[in-house]
């Protein structure tokens, strides 16, 4: 391993970062990460139940490794979930900065464990789908829907990439809630075939991917993300070539919040003045609070208007 990349993950001081590498001579690249820190954070704003934190938390883990497969820093890409389930949906954006955010429309959650003792992110999300958007800041947005295959997450995003970029792609996303509810592991990987690559790595590959028994079991057993492409790429040669920093983060403010007051139109903010107490908005994506005083809002009516 490069100690170049050994010394970048050392200066990151244990925050949460994303390993992009190749392998089978640049016929496979490979993302893999460590979001622990951002899991932990998206928990504590939403006040998430396990089973909610398992399932924003591995969008939020795979959304996180697409967002840095993004080229131009304005460039923003959602992956929305819509289920029958009891969470209702999760919607996750990240950018190629490694700022990722996201909440879950029901973040409170109840429902029985798998028959293998694990959180049921299937079933709490249900039937339904994904779509996953792709902002540009130069154009329209391309947005793709699919049906969820399991609502596990790992495999309908690879059935996204199979099926909207015809790009062969292994998921692999897990979130470990401890007993306490606090997130004790989380990370995740993906694991693409490049256009012309040689069918003769097929049988290795899927005999390396086979080994893997589940993200967490790499986790608990002590794998960073490098040693994560290691096990799941053993033989093909993997070589760590990038390493990004990544954190949960959000862009609201004070500010921005006020052009969402304004849009509601002098009538209805003539409303809240009559009311004649201040007004709360809170933010979908991170829970902060904004407050508008009355005198404030009286100042926004005559932008509106
Ligand atoms: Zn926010």
């Amino acid at each position: 391993m490069s100690t170049e990349i050994e010394q970048q993950i050392a200066e990151l001081n244990g925050s949460d970062y994303i390993v992009r590498g190749t392998a089978a001579n640049g016929m496979i690249r490979a993302f893999a990460t460590i979001t622990l820190h951002t899991v932990q954070e998206a928990h504590d704003r939403h006040h998430t139940s396990p089973v909610v934190t398992a399932a924003l938390g591995r969008l939020l883990t795979v959304g996180a490794m697409m967002g840095s497969m993004l080229k131009d820093e304005g460039e923003l890409m959602t992956l929305a979930i819509r289920g029958d389930g009891p969470i209702g949906g999760l919607t996750v954006t990240a950018d190629s900065l490694g700022h990722v955010k996201g909440y879950a429309a029901n973040p409170d959650v109840w429902i029985p464990l798998k028959s293998n003792g694990k959180l049921d992110v299937g079933g709490a999300l249900g039937q339904g789908t994904l779509t996953v958007i792709q902002d540009q800041p130069w154009g329209e947005p391309y947005s793709s829907q699919l049906d969820l295959v399991t609502g596990e997450i790992g495999d309908d995003v690879a059935e996204y990439f199979v099926m909207s970029e015809q790009v062969p792609t292994s998921v692999g996303a897990g979130v470990l809630v401890d007993t306490d509810l606090n997130v004790r592991q989380a990370g995740g990987f993906i694991i693409q075939l490049l256009p012309g690559y040689d069918e003769a790595i097929l049988p290795k590959l899927e005999e390396s991917l086979s080994k893997i028994t589940s993200v967490t079991d790499m986790l608990e057993a002590g794998l960073t993300p490098i040693g994560i492409l290691e096990h799941a790429l053993e033989g093909l040669d993997f070589k760590p070539m990038e390493v990004s920093p990544l954190k949960f983060y959000c862009n609201c403010t004070h500010e921005r919040t006020q052009k969402v007051l304004i849009t509601l139109g002098a009538e209805e903010l003539q409303k809240l003045i009559d009311e004649n107490k201040p007004v709360e908005l809170v933010c979908n994506f991170c829970n902060n609070k904004y407050t508008f005083e009355v005198n404030e809002i009286k100042q926004l009516l005559k932008e509106a208007k």
